[in-house]
């Protein structure tokens, strides 16, 4: 199931680094708590030499030959085969390529192409609006007979199966929740229906050990700068199930998808792999930073960084309680951590003025409209000593109504 000999266990094995030096490994500003690794991961320190040495050698010395010779035709794929291990694909099921929504929209028109006769692309009430946004484009640009989107709350998604279904599409850890979806049975039920899945994985990649291969996953997507910290705007992946390679038609044909780019022929023949996911040239600079922030995972097993995470936001619920903090703030986040990702959100209404007093404070969190505040633990770099401290601060906030500041009434334009 993965691509390389991994340890499996949720213990710390011998093999992997304690959590003491995976945190050294990251720049992390002096004297704050960074809770927002689910927003923006944090960089790891290695990073900017690899970046330098990119610019200065394969860039400005080696120039042109650099395609060949340093292998940047070839880094979207080995960056994807390092997440593919992340998620449980076999190498040659992901690629790093655009954004998640642009993959969402290829894989959605994918999806429409394998299941002809049906048109709806269900999903639910309260996911991340991109991927819906991007249905709705797919709808108008196809019209009615051929895409139309389907949106029901999470409880009726089994239900609203049916024979049009095409494609269900939906976000394993809900943005604002952070409650985890079960994706063996929501796989299973889409399947049972006739219908591919279509996972987002942005909040779930790098912090829990989903098995795409062993679920038996059709599709699905994810960030490259959330949890895996590869850097801002970094790009996303798209992992294609095996069995849908060879027929892979997607609207946005461009040339490095094509089987032979280099032939310059007239009529577009899509690659026979994962590669003809791929419009245009990658952006090397982002990919390879990306690329290099990988390493950080390097023998360590998704399941173990699961269980640090568990014990991360399971110790935060249950501080929060301990300091009465539940009473004034409204957790949003399921207690039971088989139903938890790795954030934890609260609801509170003056949730702006909580968040930026928590943030002058030292505490880096993210606000998301309308109220919550979101608390993103990174197994990779936050620790017990992190949680404590976000408790004492809230708790502070709180009980000093910080949040009435006026300092903290303006609203920048990205929150
Ligand atoms: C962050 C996030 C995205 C971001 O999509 P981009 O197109 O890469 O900006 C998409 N979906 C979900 C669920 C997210 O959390």
């Amino acid at each position: 199931m993965t691509s390389s000999a991994q340890p499996t266990s949720g213990k710390l094995t011998s093999a992997e680094p304690s959590f003491e030096t995976l945190r050294e490994r990251f720049d992390l500003p002096e004297g704050r708590v960074y809770l927002d690794g689910n927003s923006l991961g944090a960089m790891p320190r290695h990073v900017p030499q690899r970046i330098q040495d990119l610019l200065h050698q394969q860039w400005a010395t080696d120039l042109i030959s650099s395609w060949n010779t340093n292998g940047w035709i070839d880094l979207p794929q080995r960056t994807g085969n390092r997440i593919g291990r992340l998620v449980g694909a076999a190498p040659g099921q992901v690629i790093c390529v655009d954004s998640v929504s642009v993959n969402i929209f290829k894989l959605l028109a994918l999806a429409l192409n394998l299941r002809p006769g049906r048109k709806v692309i269900l999903t639910a009430e309260g996911d991340f609006p991109t991927d819906s946004y991007i249905a709705q484009g797919l709808a108008q640009l196809l019209g009615q007979e051929r895409c139309e989107l389907r949106r029901v709350p999470m409880t009726e998604l089994e239900a609203a199966m049916d024979d049009d279904v095409a494609v269900v599409m939906l976000t394993q850890v809900n943005y604002r929740t952070g409650e985890l979806a079960d994706m063996p049975r929501v796989t299973a039920s889409a399947h049972a229906n006739g219908s591919l899945i279509l996972w987002d994985l942005a909040h779930s990649a790098g912090v829990i050990d989903m098995g795409l291969d062993a679920v038996g996953v059709d599709m699905a997507v994810g960030c490259g700068y959330k949890f895996l910290n590869g850097g801002p705007g970094a790009p996303a992946f798209a992992y294609l199930n095996s069995r849908y390679q060879g027929q892979l038609d997607q609207p946005l044909s461009g040339w490095l998808g094509h089987r032979d780019p280099f032939a310059f022929s007239a009529d577009y023949e899509p690659a026979p792999g994962v590669a003809a996911l791929q419009a245009g040239t990658p952006p090397i600079i982002s990919l390879a930073a990306l690329d290099a922030s990988l390493d950080v995972f390097d023998n360590v097993a998704v399941a173990t960084l699961r269980e640090r995470s568990v014990l991360l936001t399971s110790t935060f619920i249950d501080r929060l309680e301990q300091a009465g903090l539940l009473k004034t703030c409204k957790l949003l986040t399921p207690r039971m951590a088989e139903r938890r990702g790795s954030q934890v959100s609260l609801a509170h209404e003056q949730g702006w003025g909580v968040t930026q007093a928590m943030i002058d404070a030292g505490v880096i969190v993210d606000f998301r409209a309308p109220n919550i505040v979101r608390f993103g633990f990174s197994p990779l770099y936050n620790t017990v000593d992190d949680v404590e401290t976000a408790v004492d601060c809230l708790e502070k906030v709180i009980r000093e109504e910080h949040f009435l500041d006026a300092r903290f009434v303006h609203r920048p334009k990205v929150t």
